[in-house]
Protein backbone atom coordinates (compact mmCIF):
# COMPACT_ATOMS: atom_id res chain seq x y z
CA UNK A 1 0.00 0.00 0.00
CA UNK A 2 1.15 3.47 -0.57
CA UNK A 3 1.56 5.97 1.76
CA UNK A 4 -0.87 9.08 2.18
CA UNK A 5 -0.20 11.47 -0.43
CA UNK A 6 0.67 14.64 0.71
CA UNK A 7 -2.33 17.37 0.49
CA UNK A 8 -2.52 21.04 1.61
CA UNK A 9 -3.75 20.49 4.88
CA UNK A 10 -0.58 18.24 5.71
CA UNK A 11 2.01 20.05 7.72
CA UNK A 12 5.36 20.97 6.03
CA UNK A 13 8.36 21.78 8.04
CA UNK A 14 8.45 25.27 8.59
CA UNK A 15 11.28 27.42 6.81
CA UNK A 16 14.15 27.90 8.79
CA UNK A 17 12.80 31.92 10.41
CA UNK A 18 14.58 34.77 9.28
CA UNK A 19 17.06 36.30 11.89
CA UNK A 20 17.40 39.59 12.25
CA UNK A 21 20.94 40.91 13.05
CA UNK A 22 21.62 43.27 15.97
CA UNK A 23 23.89 45.55 17.54
CA UNK A 24 26.65 44.45 14.81
CA UNK A 25 28.33 47.91 13.26
CA UNK A 26 29.82 48.78 10.40
CA UNK A 27 31.87 52.12 9.47
CA UNK A 28 28.41 53.74 8.44
CA UNK A 29 26.44 52.07 11.46
CA UNK A 30 28.48 52.93 14.73
CA UNK A 31 27.58 52.78 18.30
CA UNK A 32 28.26 56.58 19.36
CA UNK A 33 25.71 57.34 16.60
CA UNK A 34 22.64 55.46 18.85
CA UNK A 35 23.09 56.74 22.54
CA UNK A 36 19.80 57.40 24.01
CA UNK A 37 19.51 58.72 27.50
CA UNK A 38 15.98 58.30 27.97
CA UNK A 39 15.70 54.83 28.38
CA UNK A 40 14.59 53.53 31.54
CA UNK A 41 17.69 51.51 33.85
CA UNK A 42 14.88 48.84 34.34
CA UNK A 43 14.19 48.66 30.68
CA UNK A 44 17.91 48.44 29.71
CA UNK A 45 18.76 45.52 32.41
CA UNK A 46 15.72 43.41 30.99
CA UNK A 47 17.21 43.52 27.51
CA UNK A 48 20.34 43.17 29.26
CA UNK A 49 19.58 40.00 30.88
CA UNK A 50 17.81 38.75 27.29
CA UNK A 51 21.42 38.99 25.21
CA UNK A 52 23.25 37.41 28.00
CA UNK A 53 20.33 34.37 28.20
CA UNK A 54 21.06 33.69 24.32
CA UNK A 55 21.85 30.70 23.02
CA UNK A 56 25.16 29.92 20.68
CA UNK A 57 24.91 30.35 17.18
CA UNK A 58 28.33 30.71 15.82
CA UNK A 59 32.03 31.69 16.78
CA UNK A 60 34.72 33.49 15.44
CA UNK A 61 38.32 33.28 16.05
CA UNK A 62 39.18 36.04 18.59
CA UNK A 63 37.57 38.96 20.69
CA UNK A 64 35.14 41.85 19.65
CA UNK A 65 36.07 44.61 21.62
CA UNK A 66 33.80 47.71 22.08
CA UNK A 67 34.12 50.32 19.32
CA UNK A 68 33.49 53.00 22.09
CA UNK A 69 36.06 52.08 25.07
CA UNK A 70 38.26 49.19 23.66
CA UNK A 71 37.00 46.98 26.31
CA UNK A 72 37.07 43.02 25.22
CA UNK A 73 33.47 41.27 24.46
CA UNK A 74 33.07 38.30 23.07
CA UNK A 75 33.83 35.75 20.65
CA UNK A 76 30.50 34.39 19.73
CA UNK A 77 27.54 35.05 18.55
CA UNK A 78 24.20 34.22 20.07
CA UNK A 79 20.50 33.78 19.36
CA UNK A 80 16.99 34.26 20.91
CA UNK A 81 13.95 35.38 19.75
CA UNK A 82 14.29 35.74 16.19
CA UNK A 83 17.51 37.79 16.59
CA UNK A 84 21.29 36.73 16.48
CA UNK A 85 23.48 39.74 18.38
CA UNK A 86 27.90 39.53 19.52
CA UNK A 87 28.25 38.36 22.50
CA UNK A 88 28.25 40.85 25.47
CA UNK A 89 26.69 43.07 23.20
CA UNK A 90 24.88 44.09 26.40
CA UNK A 91 28.02 45.95 26.88
CA UNK A 92 26.74 48.66 24.91
CA UNK A 93 23.70 48.99 26.35
CA UNK A 94 24.59 49.19 30.27
CA UNK A 95 28.09 51.49 29.76
CA UNK A 96 27.27 53.43 26.80
CA UNK A 97 23.62 54.24 26.90
CA UNK A 98 23.06 52.46 23.27
CA UNK A 99 19.49 51.94 22.33
CA UNK A 100 17.75 51.21 19.03
CA UNK A 101 14.45 50.55 17.71
CA UNK A 102 15.48 46.91 17.65
CA UNK A 103 16.05 46.82 21.52
CA UNK A 104 12.06 47.42 21.64
CA UNK A 105 11.52 44.81 19.05
CA UNK A 106 13.37 42.22 20.97
CA UNK A 107 11.75 42.73 24.21
CA UNK A 108 7.90 42.80 22.63
CA UNK A 109 9.56 38.92 21.29
CA UNK A 110 10.76 38.53 24.43
CA UNK A 111 7.19 39.18 26.10
CA UNK A 112 5.16 37.17 22.99
CA UNK A 113 7.28 34.37 24.04
CA UNK A 114 6.31 34.59 27.36
CA UNK A 115 2.44 34.89 26.72
CA UNK A 116 2.30 31.49 24.31
ZN1 LIG B 1 32.71 50.07 25.88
Amino acid sequence: MLPPRATPSTPRPEPAPARTMILFWSPWKQPQDHRRTDIPAARRARVAAILRAGTYFEAWCGWATCRMCGAELGTQDLTGFGFIWPEKAEHYILEHDVWMPEMDRLLDAADKAATR
